[in-house]
């Protein structure tokens, strides 16, 4: 079963192999148990200033930016897009709404995957559209002696943010890696196209409440229902890659 994926992948790019040398995963809804909180935070926000957005459709969006968000909502709605300002005003409220929640849990399943990663010696790397500040104290925390500074890539490093392939081509250039060097795990419809559209085979877990057709048409390579099912796994992918 990955070995046809991977079949349709090297052909799809006319590559010979994948010379598995790095992970990269995305962190919100991968790594992290955030999705929850943010999608919470965005329906709330989007509600008081007049949006029709739920909580589902959060997860539609994750990974854009939230001026993207916020006027493909309002094109969509009232037919014309929010100042820079109103954005900005809209944004600070979610991430206070966000703020005011716990912090999110460790994804279940997401130390073990890093583990089975770091055994095999692979790279694992961060490609986040996240600006948090404290990110790499807070992986630290959860996931011990794991990332490198130097080997994330965050919303400070990039111009164009997913479905964009420009976080994950400067996660390559960084790791100074080939894409058929790299997998990506994201959760994300837009974080696949991201990943897909940097030519690297894509794992979409999906941990929220979408359908995995969505997740397929993004064009994921492979799709496992969570983390827990990836690390469980994991052995046999590993293997068809070599
Ligand atoms: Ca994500």
């Amino acid at each position: 079963m990955y070995q046809q994926a991977i079949q349709r992948y090297l052909q799809k790019h006319s590559y010979n192999k994948i010379d598995l040398k790095a992970v990269l995963f995305d962190m919100d809804g991968v790594l992290f148990n955030s999705m929850p909180y943010h999608a919470k935070a965005w329906h709330q926000v989007m509600t008081d200033y007049g949006f029709d957005f739920s909580e589902a459709e959060a997860y539609l969006h994750e990974g854009r930016t939230g001026a993207g968000t916020i006027n493909l909502v309002s094109q969509r709605q009232f037919g014309k897009s929010v100042s820079a300002e109103e954005v900005e005003g809209i944004y600070a409220v979610k991430s206070k709404i966000f703020n005011s929640y716990p912090e999110a849990k460790a994804m279940e399943g997401a130390a073990e995957v890093l583990a089975k990663v770091k055994k095999e010696n692979l790279t694992p790397m961060i490609v986040t559209g996240s600006g948090q500040t404290s990110l790499l104290s807070r992986l630290e925390q959860n996931f011990p002696h794991t990332f490198k500074k130097e080997l994330m890539v965050t919303a400070f490093d990039v111009k164009h943010g997913k479905p964009h392939p420009e976080p994950y081509l400067m996660a390559l250039k960084k790791g100074n890696f080939q894409a058929s060097e790299a997998i990506v795990v994201e959760n994300a419809p837009l974080g696949v196209e991201a990943a897909v559209a940097a030519g690297v085979f894509t794992i979409a877990v999906n941990t929220g409440p979408l359908e995995d057709h969505i997740l397929l048409d993004a064009g994921a390579d492979v799709l496992f229902s969570s983390m827990e099912e990836l690390a469980k796994n994991w052995e046999a992918l590993y293997r068809a890659f070599s």
